[in-house]
């Protein structure tokens, strides 16, 4: 009880409890404004998030079960999200180039347009952050990417596509390089959402 990171008197002199709790504000920033634009728009805020996935990540990505993954949902919840997404004329399926038994979801115009009116909703959050010193930024982003990382490795974050847990990413002379862009990455350079993540083998 006395050790709970959620007791204060702990949290005093305990920093990495404070970070459980800042993230945890942070996190509480991003669903309000979420809800927000969401109400605004008629939607439910998962179904704002499958369209702002799909509209940024590629078609092999953009079907029920990996959605549900990236998201820590269920597969129903993205279902009846879809089936709702589809039936509004956002979204619509389309049959998977590689796999003739499952589909993909593509944005329709209507899809495309609603994207447009939504993906400011974190802007409040990116223009507090904007106002950190560049190295401040950086030092925050290098150690949220690595905790992300260990959260995916322990097995919490079910799906990352960092470079550290990429096959590409090597750790050249102490620094970090990338092995299909064939160049060395800053700190900055290193990627929370990389396209052309590949997982490396861990076992
Ligand atoms: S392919 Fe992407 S994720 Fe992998 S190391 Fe290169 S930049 Fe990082």
């Amino acid at each position: 009880m006395t050790d709970s990171i959620f007791n204060p008197e702990y949290q005093n002199h305990n920093t990495s409890s404070k970070i459980i709790v800042a993230l945890e504000r942070i996190s509480q920033a991003f669903k309000v404004l979420l809800w927000e634009k969401a109400k605004t728009f008629g939607l439910s805020p998962i179904q704002i998030q499958i369209l702002l996935f799909i509209a940024y990540h590629k078609q092999d990505f953009c079907n029920v079960s990996y959605i549900a993954n990236e998201f820590n949902v269920t597969k129903p919840t993205v279902s009846d999200a879809v089936k709702a997404l589809i039936k509004k004329g956002h979204i619509e399926k389309k049959a998977s180039l590689s796999d003739s038994r499952s589909f993909s979801m593509v944005l329709t115009p209507s899809g495309k347009h609603l994207i447009t009116e939504t993906e400011d909703f974190a802007n409040p959050i990116n223009t507090q952050i904007e106002t950190l010193e560049p190295s401040k930024r950086e030092d925050v982003f290098k150690s949220l990417s690595q905790v992300i990382y260990k959260l995916n490795q322990a097995g919490i974050l079910t799906v990352q596509r960092t470079c550290y847990g990429c096959k590409f990413y090597d750790n050249k002379k102490g620094g970090h390089y990338c092995n299909l862009l064939d160049k060395p990455l800053k700190v900055s350079d290193i990627r929370i959402d990389c396209p052309e993540f590949d997982a490396k083998n861990t076992e």
